[in-house]
Parts: C-alpha cells; sequence; structure tokens
C-alpha cells in the first residue's frame, strides 16, 4: 500500500480513483464515489485494513456504450497499480490476481447494486490455484460464485437457476445447508453452473479474465440504468439514470480452510448502545446471506486475535467516521480486513447512549453528539412503547398525532368514558372526532382514537397537550357512535372489546399489546443539556394544567409559551358552572356574572399553581378562545342533567344550544371576538391572573404573567382589548394594594394580523405566532377536515409535508417573516414567539431559527425533542 502519491481531484480531473490518493473535499466524494467507496476510500486514508482498489467515479462516461479509448487506459494503468501493490497479476497461474467489482451510488438500499466477487478465476486457473492451495472446497467455491454473480450482473439471469442447481447437489449429497459442501461438491458445482450459464445466455462463460473485468466493469456501470435504479433516482429527486462508481479491488478470503472468516459487526450495541462489537460471523464463507452464524463474542473464545483485530477496527472506525458504524469484514487465514462501513442503524435509546459516550470518550465533540441523535426520535424515550416482539397485524392506521402505547375498552362518547373510567376501567376513546365537550371525557381515558381530523385538529392538539396517546384521521374506520361500535372491513368492534394504540406509528391493534415504559434517563439529560449550551432558540411549554407545569419543568421549559384557559373548564365541576355561564342568555348579564364569579376561584387557584412551578419564568396565559358552544354537551344524557341544572327542559336546552351553532365555528365567535361580546369574561381572567400573582408574590415567588389576546385582526380591536385588560388589572391591584408586573401580547394567527404586523406591535410586548390558525386561515384548509385530500395532495406531489405538522415556509413562513420585521421596525425589543404545534417540530423549528423567532413552544413531552432541534438549528444542521 502506498500513500504517497498523493493528488487533488477536481471536476476535469481524470475518473479513476486511486485509493490511497487524497481527494479535495468530502462532498465531491459522496458525490462522485457513492457511499460505498467514500467509506472504504475514507478507512483507506486512515490507513485501516482495507484491500487495496481502485474506483471507477460516476462521473466517468461511456462512448456508444463502451468503455472509450482513455477510460480503458485508466483502469489498466491502475490495475498495474494495484497487481504491483498485492504482488499478484490478473490471470498469471502461479501468483494471481482475484478481484471485485462492486457498483457504489448515493443513498441506495442494499442489495439494488450487484457485486462479482473471484473475478479472474477460469478453469485452468482454478486447477493450478487448487495446485498451490490444495484447498478444492475454497477454489471451486470461488469459482462457482463468480459464474453465478458474473451471469446476474452482466446478463442479468435470475439467481434461481443457480440456486436450483445447488438444492439439487444438497439433495443428492443428503445435506441440508451449504456449508456441508465439500470440494467435490463444489468442484461439481462449478461444472454445473458453467453449463447453466451456456444455457441461459447462448454463450460460454468467457475464460479471459481482462474480458471478464471490462464485461463487468461496463455493467456495474450500466447498473443506474435498471428499472429499479432508475425508480429509486426519481424518489430522490435524480431525472435519469442513477450514477453509479465502481469499485476494483482486491479479493480477499473468509472461505479459506484455516483461520478464515466473513461477518457484518457493529462497533457498538444497536440495540442498547453498550460499548461492545457486536454482530455475526461465519467460519470458511464468503459473501452475505450467510447461514450457520455465531455472535461475534464467540470469536474471543475461538480466535482471540481475531477478536482483537475487529475491536481495533470499531475504534478506529468511529475515530474516522465520528460515528457508530456498522461494518463487514473478512479474515483471511488469521488477518482482518474491512471491506464496508456505514452509520450504524440503532434504536433511539441506543443513539442517545452511543452519542454521549462517544463525546466523553473524545471520540467526537459535543456538537457532533447532538447532531448524531433525531430529535424525532427522542420523544419515543419519554413515552411507553410497544415491544417490537409482541405486535400482532394492525387492523387499521392513522395520522401518529400523539405518541405513547396504550391498550384499552373502547368508550364511544366522552360520557361514557369518563362514568367507566371512574369504576377502574382503562378506556379508549372512540370518536369519529372530537370537541371541547369532549375534553372531560379525553382526560380520563388511555388514549384517544378518531376516524376524522388532522394533525391539529382538537383531538390531536388536545391529545398532545394532555401528554395522552392519540390517533387521528383513521379513515377506515366506520363509527357508529350511537349504535355504540365500529368496523374496519369485516371486523365489528363494541364497547366489550379491547384495542391498542401505538401512537407513535398510527397503528391500531385488537387486544392488549405488551409494552415497554419510558423514561428520561441520564444519558438523554445529559445531551439535552449540552444541546442547551449551544442554541439560541428558548424553549417554553404549552401548559394547561398545574400538573402540565410540573411535567413541562423537570422537561427543562424556559417558560409556558401558552396556557389555554379554556382548558381548565372541563373538570366535572368546572364545566356545569361554564355552561351556565354560557346560557345565561345575551342580555342576562346578572346570571353570567353569578357563573364568572363562581369559575374565578378555580382558575385562580390553577394560576397559582402554575406561576409557583414557573417561579422566575415567563408565563403566557392566553384569554379564552374556542366558540362557547363547544363547552355544550353533546349526548342526550349530558344536555338532561344540564336541564336539571338550569331548571329548563330538555327542549329548551336543545333549543339554545341549536341556536349556537355555528356554520362554520373556526370563522366565527371566537377568540377575541368573545371578551368584545362578552367583556365580564375577560375581566373574570385578569382578574384571576393578577390576584393569583398577588398570591404568589406574597409567597415569594417570583411571578412574570403575560396575558395573550387571540386571533387578533386590527390595531383598534387589539386597542381596545388592551384599555380593557389595563382597566381590568388596575383595579384588581388597586384592591390588593400590590402592583404586579405583567405583559401584553397578542397572538398573530390571521394574515391581516401578519400584513398590519407594525401597528400591532405598537400595542404588544409581544407577538406569539399560533401556527394551528394562522396556517388554516393562510391555506383555507380546515385544521380539521384535511384527512379526506391531504393524502390525493401528497401522492399528486401537490403538497410535501402535511402543513400542519412541518410549517409551509413560502407561505406561512413568508408571512411570519414579514411580520416579524414590520413588528421589530415598530417595537425593536418585540419578543416573538410560536406557541402552535409547529413549535415542536424539528423541521420547523429550524426554520423559526432563521427568521428571528425567540421562543417556541410545544407540549411539554415534546420539549425534550424541541430542545435538541434548536441546538441543531443553531448548529446550522439541515434537517429533512
Ligand atoms: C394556534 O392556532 O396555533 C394556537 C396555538 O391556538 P389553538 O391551537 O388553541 O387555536
Ligand atoms: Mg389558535
Amino acid at each position: 500500500m502506498s500513500s504517497d502519491q498523493k493528488t487533488m481531484l477536481v471536476s476535469d480531473a481524470p475518473r479513476v480513483l486511486w485509493y490511497a490518493d487524497a481527494i479535495s473535499a468530502d462532498a465531491w466524494a459522496v458525490e462522485r464515489l457513492g457511499e460505498k467507496a467514500a467509506a472504504l476510500h475514507a478507512m483507506g486514508m486512515a490507513g485501516m485494513e482495507v484491500p487495496p482498489f481502485f474506483v471507477i467515479t460516476a462521473d466517468a462516461t461511456l462512448e456508444n456504450g463502451q468503455l472509450g479509448e482513455a477510460l480503458q487506459k485508466l483502469i489498466w494503468e491502475h490495475l498495474r497499480r494495484l497487481e504491483q501493490s498485492v504482488g499478484r497479476e490478473l490471470g498469471e497461474p502461479d501468483r494471481p490476481l482475484l478481484l471485485s467489482v462492486r457498483g457504489s451510488a448515493r443513498n441506495v438500499p442494499a442489495g439494488l447494486l450487484p457485486s462479482v466477487l473471484n473475478l479472474g478465476i477460469n478453469t485452468r486457473l482454478a486447477q493450478s490455484l487448487f495446485a498451490h492451495t490444495a484447498d478444492d472446497r475454497f477454489v471451486y467455491d470461488c469459482y462457482r460464485r463468480l459464474i453465478q454473480q458474473y451471469a446476474q450482473l452482466v446478463y442479468n439471469i435470475d439467481a434461481i437457476h443457480f440456486t436450483r442447481e445447488m438444492r439439487g447437489e444438497l439433495a443428492n449429497r443428503g445435506w441440508s445447508d451449504e456449508v456441508e459442501l465439500d470440494g467435490g461438491s463444489m468442484r461439481e458445482l462449478a461444472r454445473r453452473f458453467l453449463g447453466v450459464f451456456a444455457i441461459r445466455t447462448g454463450s460460454e462463460f468467457p475464460q479471459e479474465p481482462y474480458a471478464q473485468l471490462n464485461h463487468a466493469i461496463l455493467a456495474a456501470m450500466k447498473a443506474g440504468n435498471s428499472l429499479a435504479a432508475m425508480l429509486h433516482a426519481r424518489r430522490n429527486g435524480l431525472a435519469g439514470p442513477m450514477p453509479v462508481a465502481v469499485v476494483v479491488q482486491a479479493m480477499v478470503f473468509g472461505n479459506r480452510a484455516a483461520n478464515s472468516f466473513t461477518g457484518a459487526a457493529f462497533t457498538r450495541n444497536p440495540n442498547s448502545g453498550k460499548n461492545e462489537v457486536f454482530g455475526e460471523f461465519a467460519a470458511v464463507a464468503q459473501g452475505q446471506h450467510l447461514h450457520a452464524t455465531s455472535p461475534i463474542a464467540a470469536l474471543k473464545r475461538v480466535a482471540p486475535a481475531v477478536y482483537r483485530q475487529l475491536k481495533g477496527f470499531a475504534t478506529r472506525l468511529e475515530r474516522t467516521f465520528g460515528d457508530a458504524q456498522e461494518f463487514e469484514f473478512t479474515v483471511e487465514q488469521g488477518k482482518a480486513w474491512v471491506l464496508q462501513s456505514r452509520p450504524a442503524g440503532r434504536t433511539a435509546k441506543a443513539a442517545v447512549r452511543v452519542a454521549v459516550e462517544m463525546a466523553r470518550h473524545g471520540i467526537i465533540d459535543k456538537a457532533q453528539a447532538i447532531r448524531l441523535v433525531g430529535p424525532e426520535s427522542v420523544e419515543q424515550l419519554l413515552h411507553a412503547r410497544f415491544d417490537p416482539r409482541g405486535k400482532p397485524p394492525a387492523i387499521a392506521a392513522g395520522l401518529a398525532a400523539s405518541p405513547g402505547a396504550v391498550a384499552g375498552m373502547i368508550a364511544f362518547s366522552a360520557a361514557e368514558a369518563q362514568r367507566r373510567a371512574a369504576q377502574g376501567e382503562r378506556i379508549i376513546l372512540v370518536r369519529r372526532e372530537t370537541d371541547a365537550s369532549d375534553v372531560i371525557g379525553m382526560q380520563q381515558c388511555e388514549g384517544i382514537l378518531t376516524s376524522s381530523g388532522g394533525m391539529t385538529s382538537h383531538a390531536a392538539v388536545v391529545a398532545r397537550g394532555m401528554g395522552k396517546c392519540g390517533i387521528v384521521g383513521a379513515g377506515d374506520l366506520e363509527i357508529d357512535e350511537a349504535g355504540r361500535q365500529m368496523r374496519i372491513g369485516k371486523i365489528t368492534l363494541s364497547e366489550a372489546d379491547v384495542i391498542s394504540l401505538d401512537g407513535a406509528s398510527g397503528e391500531v391493534f385488537i387486544g392488549a399489546v405488551r409494552k415497554i415504559e419510558g423514561k428520561l434517563n441520564p444519558a438523554l439529560r445529559t445531551l439535552l443539556q449540552w444541546a442547551d449550551q449551544v442554541r439560541t432558540l428558548r424553549v417554553y411549554a404549552n401548559v394547561d394544567t398545574p400538573a402540565d407545569a410540573k411535567t413541562a419543568a423537570d422537561l427543562g421549559a424556559q417558560g409556558v409559551g401558552l396556557c389555554r384557559t379554556e382548558h381548565m373548564f372541563f373538570h366535572p365541576r368546572r364545566i356545569m358552572v361554564m355552561r351556565k355561564m354560557i346560557l345565561a342568555g345575551r342580555d342576562d348579564l346578572a346570571s353570567r356574572q353569578q357563573a364568572l364569579d363562581a369559575l374565578l376561584p378555580y382558575q385562580r387557584a390553577d394560576f397559582v399553581e402554575i406561576f409557583c412551578a414557573m417561579d422566575g419564568l415567563p408565563v403566557v396565559i392566553r384569554l379564552l378562545d374556542p366558540p362557547l358552544h363547544e363547552f355544550l354537551p353533546n349526548a342526550e344524557e349530558d344536555q338532561r342533567e344540564l336541564a336539571r341544572e338550569l331548571g329548563m327542559t330538555l327542549r329548551q336546552v336543545k333549543r339554545r344550544i341549536e341556536q349556537m351553532r355555528e356554520f362554520n365555528p373556526m370563522l366565527g365567535h371566537r377568540g377575541c371576538r368573545l371578551a368584545v361580546s362578552y367583556p365580564e369574561i375577560l375581566q373574570m381572567q385578569v382578574r384571576a391572573i393578577i390576584e393569583a400573582a398577588i398570591e404568589c408574590m406574597g409567597r415569594g415567588v417570583d411571578v412574570r404573567p403575560q396575558i395573550m389576546i387571540p386571533l387578533t385582526i386590527s390595531a383598534q380591536e387589539l386597542g381596545h382589548l388592551v384599555q380593557q385588560i389595563r382597566s381590568a388589572a388596575d383595579r384588581v391591584m388597586r384592591e390588593g394594594g400590590v402592583l404586579v408586573g405583567y405583559e401584553i401580547g397578542t397572538m398573530i394567527e390571521t394574515p391581516r394580523a401578519a400584513l398590519v404586523a407594525s401597528t400591532l406591535a405598537t400595542l404588544s410586548h409581544f407577538f406569539s405566532f399560533g401556527t394551528n390558525d394562522l396556517t388554516q386561515t393562510t391555506l383555507a384548509m380546515s385544521r380539521d377536515d384535511l384527512a379526506p385530500f391531504l393524502g390525493d395532495y401528497q401522492r399528486h406531489g401537490l403538497l410535501g409535508a402535511d402543513p400542519f405538522r412541518t410549517i409551509d415556509r413560502e407561505g406561512v413562513g413568508e408571512l411570519m417573516a414579514l411580520a416579524i420585521r414590520k413588528g421589530r421596525e415598530a417595537r425593536p425589543d418585540l419578543v416573538v414567539g410560536v406557541c402552535g404545534e409547529h413549535g415542536g417540530d424539528p423541521e420547523s423549528i429550524a426554520f423559526f431559527n432563521t427568521i428571528g423567532v425567540d421562543y417556541i413552544s410545544c407540549s411539554a413531552l415534546r420539549l425534550p425533542v424541541a430542545r435538541l432541534a434548536a441546538a441543531r438549528a443553531a448548529l446550522g444542521d439541515v434537517l429533512h
């Protein structure tokens, strides 16, 4: 091996690369070498035990479908170099060089590009090799593999014709596995394979090694034109054939009789992340798809020197690539060689442990550790998940709206869920869709399944906020809520049935599937601390209850970015008072005030607990937002109870509910419009906030309340409400004789609000983008009714990701950037946050980091994802 001749290759350079020549840039390497050759080259440059090779790069072109004179010349030159470096020659009977020819491309699935091993053998050479090695099993094993693989690569002959011969030979000899084949059988197989070759291709197997090499190179270069390769290229955004580089490498043999092995290993355990070489090997074997393998650990006993070499490989591979690797190796008569390496697949748990331990041992820095862990994967660690070994086939699937793994009996109404949960049953609430009146039932159940709705539908948002497992938009379910049944194809399920929901995959199963509990383990805590050191975006939590606030504080929230106060009214004792308030009738202020007075202590008590949990941190509290009819009951039994409480008849209650129904509630009487119509609701909420703040200050808590106005559209509207808030707050402070520092801000949830941001900013300390509504109002796509057509749009390539999950940069994102620019022109110290669901989406977070957002806010259990994603955004990683 010589690495003294180092060449810098540039775009017009020769199209063949010698394995020990330096190349200019990594991007160049992967683009033109493909991952396999780029990894081999990196290992060669690192001085690892890689058999010498050269690469015909992917930008080498053919002339009239042939190699062309200039390329051919380069290939022969590099072949000479290869022969000299290993001291063998192609076709030379005493010291024959055997070669492998393998395709290499970017991002290809295993098996798409075939390989040829042992190239250079022919019938005469086999005899002379046998004379030198006295190992006919080895020699004819090599020969028969070459014949088959050459037929597959160059002539596209199906492997089945050869496999049939193999099975015949095994049956003749009464053996069951190819490891049992002896030298005589291998010789016989080689003979038969030559026959198969002649019949299937209509020509004799080429005996000339140079011809073998040329044809194999040509076929490997053309492999990018195959249908499978073209489809793969198209999926990766390439028009035309997939560019393929070709590696020509000296063979090493794991199928020699003594102390020879082949196998594949991980540098660390891919399940647990433990620092151990983990994998399998087979003795006296070649190639992949090995039968009769043993765990690598067995080598410690069988061949300790080999095991030590593999351990050494693991260390050097990790240092070379800055990541855990899975690698292929061959041991020829005691000497180990590495033939391929790629980043190791691993579980989320292993990913975190590997990253932290590698950084602690100085193999990588903390920034690289952060890059090695996919933000999405860490959420899995906090939620329970199903044991993959115990999963039955799914009966249905929907959108994975909120992670978790739960099992329970079905309930088709929130009231039923609540009743049975109170009796100790584990319940899955199954609904076509949910609305605010289902919230109590949702609180009591294990998980939520709906047949309609998208990622920001009511069910999805509430489930995520509660940290409950949720699957929405499972369109194959026919849910008959009145008949208390659901059908999926031929299966009918009722309230007596148990189902399991996998909130990570969106799958639904019959029965209770075994699960594994999740936790924030010490390695993850460490990684998140490192992430906090590099990120510039602050990470807040969306918190609706004191319990959520405690979880959020534990998971590192730097504040509460959104407290949806309406969720506080869904406690069984409170909802009745709320309903009284709503049904009081527009002009009956006295009854409404009475109900509001009854709600005040509940709301105040919750704020006190949230402020205490968030001592010293900002807490953004949003004034009431949803349309009021969402608080009214749908189920007749609930309506009957309400009628009893209010001294009304059932018919009267039904009529009031009907009167309040809206054609398009998302664009109706909601958001700050409620406060315009019912200032007494705003006054009660402001009173609860300020009184809670005063109480906490009395206890020595550092309180930072921020009052947020939803769905604003104009400065006149905002000014009117800011005025109302100020006078309500002043009144309470005067009564209490205490001055509370508080701020007022607005949500930006409509295109108009974004367009008039400069005037809104003069009235707001902060903007918080409600990207759920802003997406809905910008795209004119309902967040609750997207499911039936989202799939069609994606299938036709009209939409990429679900815009309610990942921000639409060109539309919604542009409006956000505009609003921030205009807002800061008017108020340079304007604080900008995002509190829609996009605040927990890594790809959206990467975007927010570029447009001047100060903080993102997401549900509590998503905080680790957001902290990591914000760190990766700060490191400049592009997430896709
Ligand atoms: C939003 O619209 O993004 C938001 C946070 O408010 P909600 O989801 O409660 O409408
Ligand atoms: Mg909103």
